[in-house]
C-alpha cells in the first residue's frame, strides 16, 4: 500500500481505511509487530524490487501511531544514507553487482533525517532497524548506530550475523574468523536493552526455482551464522548474550504477553496485553486475539 501510495497507483486518501483496517487485522491473526516494512531496500538480482519510501512520510507516520496505539513494534529495512550515493559509487563492499544495476535508480537518495523525523513522530512507537552488519552503503556505522540510539529512545537495533565467506562487506559485526567487532560490541555493551538478533532466512521460497534443498542449505547456513555469533557473544559478556539473543526481542515484541480483545461485544470489551500463561483462559471466556473491532 506504501508503495502503490507511492508509485502514484493510489491515492493517500482512499489507501487510509484499507491501510488501518489491514494493519489490525494483521495483529488479529497473531503477528507481534509490523514488519518488515521496507523504507529503502535495493535490488540484488533480476525480479528483486527497488523499493524507496522516504521513511517519515504519511502512511509510515500512520503506521507508527497504530504501532504506539496496540503496542508492537516496527520492523524497518533500510539501507543507510547518511548523504545521497551515486549507483556508481556504491563501495566495493556492497553486495550490489556491480555488472547489472537491476531495478535500482542511479542516486540513492539520503534517509537518515526522515528516519529522524519518524523517530520523533511518536516516541511511542518502537522501531527496530534491520540488517545492522549486512550495510551496502558503507554508510551503517556502528558510530552512526550509537548516535541514532542516543538521540533516539524508540530505536532498536537488529544485528544480523552473516555466514562466513570470503568477500568482503562494509562495517561487518564480525571479523571473517567469526570473532564480534569491537565497536559493535562496545554498542550492546552500552544499550544491552535495545540490540536484538534477526537471521533474515526467508521462510518460503523466493526464487521460484529454488529447490527445498537449497532453501534448507540457506536456512542451515543462517542459523550457523546465528549460533557462531550468539557463541562468541557469550563468550564475552553471557549476561550481555541473554539480553541480546533473548530477553529483548521478548520485551520489545511482548513475546509473552499476547494482546487480546477482552470480553467483545459486551460493556466491559477492551484491547488488552494479557499474561502468556493466561491467555486460554481468556480466549476460553470468549476474548479473541489482537485489537478489539
Ligand atoms: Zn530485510
Ligand atoms: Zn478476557
Amino acid at each position: 500500500m506504501i508503495q502503490k501510495v507511492v508509485l502514484h497507483q493510489a491515492t493517500l486518501e482512499e489507501t487510509l481505511p484499507a491501510f488501518v483496517g489491514a494493519a489490525t487485522q494483521i495483529l488479529r491473526d497473531g503477528a507481534v509487530g509490523f514488519g518488515e516494512m521496507a523504507a529503502e531496500h535495493f535490488s540484488f538480482h533480476e525480479g528483486h524490487p527497488y523499493i524507496s519510501a522516504s521513511p517519515d512520510r504519511d502512511l509510515f507516520r500512520l503506521l507508527a501511531d497504530l504501532a504506539a496505539r496496540y503496542d508492537v513494534p516496527i520492523d524497518l529495512h533500510m539501507e543507510a544514507l547518511a548523504s545521497d550515493i551515486a549507483f556508481a559509487d556504491l563501495p566495493d563492499c556492497s553486495a550490489a553487482d556491480k555488472v547489472h544495476q537491476f531495478a535500482n535508480p542511479d542516486v540513492f537518495s539520503e534517509n537518515i533525517t526522515a528516519f529522524e523525523r519518524l523517530l520523533r513522530h511518536n516516541r511511542m512507537a518502537r522501531i527496530v532497524w534491520a540488517h545492522a552488519g549486512w550495510d551496502n552503503t558503507g554508510h551503517r556505522t556502528a558510530a552512526l548506530t550509537r548516535r541514532l540510539l542516543q538521540d533516539h529512545p524508540n530505536l532498536y537495533i537488529q544485528l544480523r550475523p552473516l555466514p562466513l565467506r570470503s568477500g568482503g562487506r562494509c562495517n561487518p559485526i564480525t571479523d571473517v574468523s567469526g570473532n564480534i567487532v569491537g565497536d559493535w560490541l562496545d554498542l550492546m555493551s552500552s544499550f544491552p536493552d535495545r540490540i536484538v538478533v534477526g537471521l533474515d532466512s526467508f521462510y518460503s521460497k523466493f526464487r521460484p526455482d529454488q529447490t527445498d534443498e537449497e532453501f534448507a542449505q540457506l536456512l542451515d547456513r543462517a542459523l550457523g551464522a546465528g549460533r557462531r555469533f550468539m557463541a562468541s557473544l557469550r563468550q564475552s559478556s553471557p549476561a550481555l548474550a541473554h539480553k541480546v539473543g533473548y530477553l529483548n526481542a521478548v520485551r520489545i515484541y511482548r513475546l509473552n504477553q499476547p494482546m487480546v480483545c477482552h470480553r467483545p461485544g459486551t460493556p466491559a470489551e477492551r484491547t488488552m496485553r494479557v499474561d502468556g500463561s493466561a491467555l486460554n483462559s481468556h480466549l476460553a471466556h470468549g476474548d479473541t486475539r489482537g485489537p478489539c473491532g
